[in-house]
């Protein structure tokens, strides 16, 4: 879906302005010391960070706009890490943002260009500045130590989906957004309440306006409200911090002195916000329990899943063992010699389509920063073409356009002349070009993962296959095949095509989980004088690499039959005849050299195509739970669902992983470890282990 951006100018002084707002980002005077002074110091930012007991600290804002706020906090907290002499616990720093109407990256380059004393932080922001889609982009800086969480959309829609925890989310808000009196939408009861409900107690929020609106706001959702000081020339601004028991106290005080009766006067509401909603009986936050310190993660499986999850946990702090069922990790479906890394985007907004446009975005971001710190596998950003190849197929595409859906930079249509320009041979068709897409060599990429893991401090344990698990108080005793037991204090099972087995023997209940196991077999052509050589992925019904060190892949088959992962004759066969259907008025393809090597392997997946990612469900207990929910769905409140404790599951990537795993990857670790997650509560649900259980139960077919 496409965002309307934000009509910027420039007024007199040079400060950026709104066209929709009539009103300016900041202030004339100086907009970085009234950011300094309203945000970051009447959040009591310096002193609260010295002794903040958490790893991780979280800020909230209304209204990203030019980002200056953050580039700001963002310069404060490296200003922070940096001290001498400090042994602080505090060592990231999450930044939840939104906006209704994102600046376009060119117009943002010119607003920040006037800070020149922030350039080192404003230049990363641009690199990674998303194609602005609605949703939550997450961008990672400074080696994980710099979270932004960038959700683009109305307050409205976006800030009721943020998933929160039992102890709430944000430490701090920064409410911005232009007056009240220019913007009365936005400071209205719903970003109030939901203040509340992300709020942890004592939570301090800081804002440039004093209007009473805001005030009132406030204090019927459980803040204590001072005036202080504004800036500048301003008489007036507002602070203060979370407290809905001193809140409701004083509100019922103040009633008391009006001689109004408490018990019938609307006051502070007593359901929502205090209790904080979740996703449904979907997805569940842990009650985080402990720190990372000391806490030991069990990866099962080595493939993008566990690799992925692997970095991301030992990033934070956990001590993380991979278990590998072979001699070597990614000997499953990610050890492919080039895989495709695209977004599969639907005509319309569908989940599926939001969950792999913003995993796109995500992973893009997360391969490159990651060789941009120095890791090495395969790639090329060398774009993805999709011929229009049949009339299906054309329909599709033109629909896909013609809804207007996503932005031209992520997807675009080609005519046949510029396609064959694009990919740099014979290709009579038009179609649609993904300029960010690319290839990536998997099983680079997973031992790259691994091998910073590993310099981290995670270890990796060759040769183990899990047979069952056991939980031990709050952990898990792990039974291999043919070795001693071993222990973990959280478990992640990321075991691909390995979760069937798994499904049967482990003793946990998986089998709700309606997996299934699909066969791909891939062809790798040699460079001979007959090679045909794209300069971009070509994807018909299979697809057609560039090279890479000699080889190009061509591939891959679907078999839902055969669970055999021996190269066949009958697949290589089939691998030709698909291109040559697909491709039948492009010449070349009835002259492509003999494969010098196959591979074959398993892909898990789900009927809904999408990969599941979470805590592993207690099923029998979930039946009980929610045994009435087909009477009313869908209902208001829904017991929190019952989870093993210190379980996860992350699996059924299909042939997507490079696109989805490193921000399933994310998120899961964001679950394990009580931070703001990257997805909203619908895509959470959408990938929640239990959702065909769920489905089945209100059908009344469990
Ligand atoms: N914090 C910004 C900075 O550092 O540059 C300045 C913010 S500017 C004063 C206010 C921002 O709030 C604008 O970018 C505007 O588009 C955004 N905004 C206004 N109403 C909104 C809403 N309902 N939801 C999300 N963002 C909104």
């Amino acid at each position: 879906m496409k965002l309307k951006t934000a009509s910027l100018s420039f007024n007199a002084s040079g400060t950026p302005t709104s066209a929709e707002f009539d009103d300016v980002y900041f202030s004339n005077d100086n907009g970085l010391a009234e950011s300094k002074y309203v945000f970051f110091d009447h959040n009591y930012l310096n002193s609260r960070w010295f002794s903040h007991s958490k790893n991780h600290f979280c800020i909230a804002e209304t209204g990203f706009g030019t980002g200056l706020n953050f580039l700001l906090t963002w310069q404060c907290f490296r200003d922070f890490l940096h001290q001498k002499n400090s042994d602080n616990t505090l060592k990231q720093l999450h930044f939840v943002t939104t906006e209704k109407f994102p600046i376009t990256k060119e117009e943002l380059k010119l607003a920040l260009a006037q800070w020149p004393e922030l350039k080192e932080f404003s230049e990363q922001l641009l690199v990674q500045y998303p194609i602005l889609t609605p949703g939550c982009h997450r961008l990672v800086f400074e080696q994980n130590q710099i979270i932004l969480d960038l959700w683009l959309g109305d307050i409205e829609q976006t800030l009721p989906t943020i998933m929160t925890y039992p102890d709430g989310l944000v430490d701090a808000w920064y409410l911005d957004g232009f007056a009240p009196s220019k913007n009365p939408d936005m400071w209205q009861d719903t970003l109030f309440a939901n203040m509340a409900r992300l709020s942890k107690p004592g939570c301090t929020f800081a804002t440039f306006t004093a209007a009473g609106i805001v005030k009132r706001g406030l204090r019927d959702n459980g803040f204590i409200v001072k005036k202080a000081k504004g800036f500048g020339k301003k008489r007036d601004m507002l602070v203060g911090y979370f407290s809905p028991d001193e809140a409701q106290a004083n509100k019922a005080e103040e009633l008391a002195k009006q001689n109004l009766n408490t018990d019938t006067t609307p006051g502070i509401s007593e359901n929502t916000p205090f209790n904080r909603p979740h996703a449904g009986p979907y997805q569940r936050t842990g009650v985080v329990t402990s720190s990372a310190d000391k806490q030991t993660v069990a990866v099962i499986g080595a493939g993008l899943a566990g690799a992925q999850v692997a970095l991301a946990l030992q990033n934070r702090g956990y001590q993380v063992e991979v278990y590998c069922a072979e001699a070597a990790p990614a000997a499953g479906a990610s050890g492919n010699h080039i895989g495709g890394f695209y977004p599969s985007l639907n005509a319309d907004f569908s989940l599926q389509s939001q969950l792999y446009c913003h995993a796109f975005s995500y992973a893009k971001n997360h391969y490159r920063n990651l060789l941009a710190q120095g890791a090495q596998f395969g790639h090329q950003w060398c774009g993805v073409f999709f011929p229009g190849f049949s009339d299906e197929v054309k329909k599709r595409q033109q629909k896909l356009i013609e809804n207007q859906v996503w932005p031209e930079d992520l997807v675009h249509y080609i005519d046949a002349h510029r396609a064959a320009k694009t990919c740099g041979l014979a290709m009579p068709y038009d179609g649609l070009f993904m300029p960010h897409g690319g290839w990536v060599n998997p099983k680079e990429l997973v031992e790259a993962l691994l091998n910073k893991a590993m310099n981290a401090g995670a270890k990796l344990i060759t040769e183990y296959k899990l047979k069952a698990l056991q939980q031990r108080g709050t952990g898990w005793t792990m039974d291999w095949h043919g070795r001693a037991q071993s222990q973990a204090d959280i478990v992640v099972l990321a075991t691909g095509a390995g979760t069937l087995e798994l499904q049967v023997h482990s003793g946990l209940s998986l089998n709700d989980i309606p997996f299934t196991c699909t066969r791909g077999q891939v062809e790798l052509l040699p460079d001979t004088p007959r090679s045909v050589k794209p300069k971009t992925m070509i994807c018909h019904k299979g697809y057609f690499t560039p090279f890479y060190q000699q080889k190009q892949a061509m591939g891959a088959t679907f078999d839902k039959v055969n669970r055999q992962s021996q190269v066949t004759e009958s697949d290589t066969e089939q691998n030709f005849a698909t291109i040559e259907k697909a491709l039948t008025n492009c010449d070349w393809v009835q002259d492509l050299p003999a494969p010098v090597e196959s591979r074959a392997a398993l892909r898990l997946s789900l009927p809904d195509h999408k990969p599941v990612m979470g805590a592993v469900p207690h099923f029998d207990q979930q039946k009980t739970q929610y045994a009435e929910l087909y009477k009313a769905w869908p209902a208001s409140e829904y017991p929190l669902p019952a989870n093993y404790e210190n379980l996860y599951l992350l699996a059924g990537l299909g042939s997507h992983g490079l696109c989805t795993s490193p921000i399933l990857a994310e998120t899961l670790a964001c679950q394990i470890s009580g931070e703001p997650l990257p997805l909203n509560q619908e895509l959470l649900a959408s990938v929640s282990p239990n959702r065909f259980f769920i489905r089945d139960l209100i059908r009344r077919k469990v």
